[in-house]
């Protein structure tokens, strides 16, 4: 009887990592592109992907195969994955049809979802969120899908604009005519909202940017738009590189304040957010009553939670009675597919190298990188923020 090769044996010590087809909910992207496969088969990984998994994004099953993955079904998924690698949250029934011991990783927004959190817990499963990753920490930056995926959204609402807006970006002469530069106001200097600038003004606009955070006024320079100075609120820095709350009598004398630039603008991007709170309005509806027939307004904070703009709703193009539209921007990201994956299959890939030794997921909740991200294990929700946001109590010996 002939013996199992060594190649063979060493091959089946390899951990399961399953890229799974998110398109049920209209998502392009694809957690994993082939590019990836190679370096995690050298990590003690074999790769599976769903089939179908990467069309969205333009990777065939093909491009897989070549690349080192094996092609399979989602219920093969079900029975062999260790890791289930995914974009976005899972449903319910899918979260039904995996077994304890399993993990999973995608943005699964325990803190927005916290019952996503207790199903993942109560089926034993190990899930672990890329939103929870923390930020500050420089070995995480090749992790970070928030700052992937705000950039790629940052970039993506700017051509949105170009696309709906009327008029020409740039300054044109012509025989037909001169044709007068857009101009953009773009509201929030974070990641999304210096590469909407960017964006705007390699297209020939001319951009003005604003943050409450004092500190973004070089980086708005440096992204070649104006500072937008607004007296009423001089410094709103928070903790970890992120605004603070505004006071009622703040937010409203900023509201003021930008009541009488917003109408100056052809095209208006907001991107402000507050980490855990509902976004801060910043254009009322007299701001947008008071803008020029042809003028856009992307919220690309609009949510469920309310947004940016006032009237604003998430996924939705209105057209006010003033002809001004107004974009509730929904999945940016998704909308350019191919880039957003690749760099998400980026953030993914390091995650699980830093979480996968001698082939096996090595669950460490005194790693501060592990203690943002993994959300449910052993049967418990062991993430100190959403066991909070769920039992109103602290996790004994829980971390974040
Ligand atoms: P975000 O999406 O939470 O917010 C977007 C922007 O909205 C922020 O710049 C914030 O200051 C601004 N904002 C909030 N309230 C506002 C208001 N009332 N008016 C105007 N603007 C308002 O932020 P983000 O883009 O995820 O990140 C923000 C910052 O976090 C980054 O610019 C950076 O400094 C820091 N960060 C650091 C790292 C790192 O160190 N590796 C990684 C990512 C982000």
């Amino acid at each position: 009887m002939s013996q199992p090769s060594p190649v063979v044996a060493a091959q089946e010590r390899r951990l399961v990592v399953a890229v799974i087809d998110a398109a049920d909910d209209g998502e392009r992207r694809v957690a994993l592109i082939p590019d990836a496969v190679a370096p995690l088969n050298a990590a003690q990984m074999q790769v599976l992907v769903e089939a179908g998994a990467g069309a969205g994004a333009w990777y065939s099953d093909d491009d897989y195969e070549r690349a080192g993955a094996v092609i399979v079904s989602s219920e093969e998924i079900d029975r062999r994955a260790d890791i289930v690698v995914t974009v976005g949250t899972l449903s319910p029934a899918r979260i039904s049809r995996l077994h304890p011991g399993q993990a999973v990783i995608g943005m699964l927004q325990p803190l927005t979802s916290p019952d996503v959190a207790e199903r993942f817990a109560a089926g034993g499963i190990t899930s672990i969120s890329l939103d929870g990753l923390p930020r500050t920490v420089s070995r995480a930056q090749a992790m970070d899908a928030l700052t992937s995926q705000a950039n790629v959204a940052g970039y993506k609402a700017a051509l949105v604009a170009a696309d709906t807006f009327g008029r020409f970006f740039p300054l044109l002469i012509t025989a037909a005519g001169t044709a007068k530069p857009a101009s953009v106001l773009v509201l929030g200097a974070g990641v999304a909202g210096l590469q909407a600038m960017g964006t705007a003004r390699r297209l020939g606009a001319v951009v003005t940017g604003y943050d409450v955070r004092p500190e973004t006024q070089t980086e708005i320079r440096s992204v070649g738009a104006r500072n937008l100075e607004l007296e009423s609120v001089t410094s709103a820095s928070g903790e970890g590189g992120y605004a603070r709350v505004l006071t009622e009598t703040e937010q409203a004398a900023q509201q003021q304040e930008l009541n009488r630039h917003v109408p100056r603008f052809d095209v208006v991007i907001t991107t402000a957010q507050v980490p855990g709170r509902q976004p801060p309005l910043l254009v009322t509806a007299e701001a947008v009553k008071q803008m020029r027939p042809g003028s856009v307004v992307i919220d690309m904070a609009a949510s469920a939670l309310g947004g940016n703009v006032e009237g604003s709703v998430a996924d939705q193009t209105l057209v006010t009675d003033n002809g001004v539209t107004l974009i509730g921007a929904g999945n940016l990201p998704s909308q350019v597919p191919t880039a957003a994956s690749a760099a998400f299959s980026h953030n993914v890939s390091a995650l699980l190298r830093h979480l996968v030794r001698d082939g096996a997921l090595n669950i460490d909740m005194t790693d501060e990188i592990q203690a943002g991200v993994v959300i449910t294990h052993g049967g418990h929700i062991v993430h100190r923020a959403v066991n909070e946001l769920i039992h109103h109590s602290p996790t004994p010996g829980g971390n974040t």
